[in-house]
């Protein structure tokens, strides 16, 4: 099975193409999605959380606080790397499950959708790496759109990313969304043409 790793940068595009993706029959693998389910699993991480950064990011039910910690660990990278060291391993061990179903399940590709993929180095584990691309002008009016967040908070999180160029160096094939949806399936399809013309 291949294992293709898609990710982005915010309002790349990814979820976007990961969706086109899933409409086609292919399996997708939302690291994003278990990184939140985690949570709720592994009652530990939030404990953990509360015992590094506070009480002040979890509310009165004992659940993390989502958009007060988001601005706190976004706007702070080495903060930031503090929260993913705490989850990065419980999102390692449930992603490899579900690659281990698919593989049982007989399917020949699979998707890794994650937003931080290579910041993780989960990357390693992938065979294949495709960058859903936009121009910052695009993800900042598409963020905006989308997420109803000042361009200061957008900013902010953009830059407490990996930037899209630096991402480019990993990628093997990287998808520009600043265009049309009907470009990006072009695209979409091309790549993944090449992808399985070695099957
Ligand atoms: P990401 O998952 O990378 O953060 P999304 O896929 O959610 O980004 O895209 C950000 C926003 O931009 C969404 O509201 C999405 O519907 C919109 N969008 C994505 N691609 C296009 C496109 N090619 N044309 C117009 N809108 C787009």
């Amino acid at each position: 099975m291949i294992k293709i790793g898609l990710t982005g940068g915010i309002g790349s595009g990814k979820s976007t193409v990961s969706n086109i993706l899933r409409e086609q029959g292919i399996a997708v693998i939302d690291a994003d999605i278990i990184a939140r389910d985690v949570m709720e699993k592994y009652i530990v991480i939030t404990d953990k959380i509360k015992s590094t950064f506070g009480e002040k990011f979890i509310d009165g039910s004992g659940k993390l606080k989502r958009r007060e910690f988001g601005d706190y660990i976004f706007s702070n990278k080495d903060k930031k790397n503090i929260y993913e060291d705490i989850i990065m391993p419980f999102i390692k061990k449930e992603v490899f499950e579900k690659i281990d179903e698919l593989h049982k399940r007989g399917e020949e590709i699979c998707i890794i959708d994650g937003a931080t993929l290579i910041e993780s180095g989960f990357y390693k584990y992938t065979d294949i790496i495709i960058l859903v691309w936009a121009n910052k002008k695009t993800q900042i009016f598409r963020v905006k759109e989308r997420d109803q967040l000042t361009e200061n908070q957008i900013i902010d999180r953009i830059n407490s990313q990996m930037s899209l160029e630096e991402k480019k160096k990993y990628a093997d094939f990287v998808l520009d969304n600043s265009n049309t949806l009907d470009e990006t399936k072009k695209q979409l399809e091309e790549i993944l043409n090449k992808i399985t013309m070695n099957l």
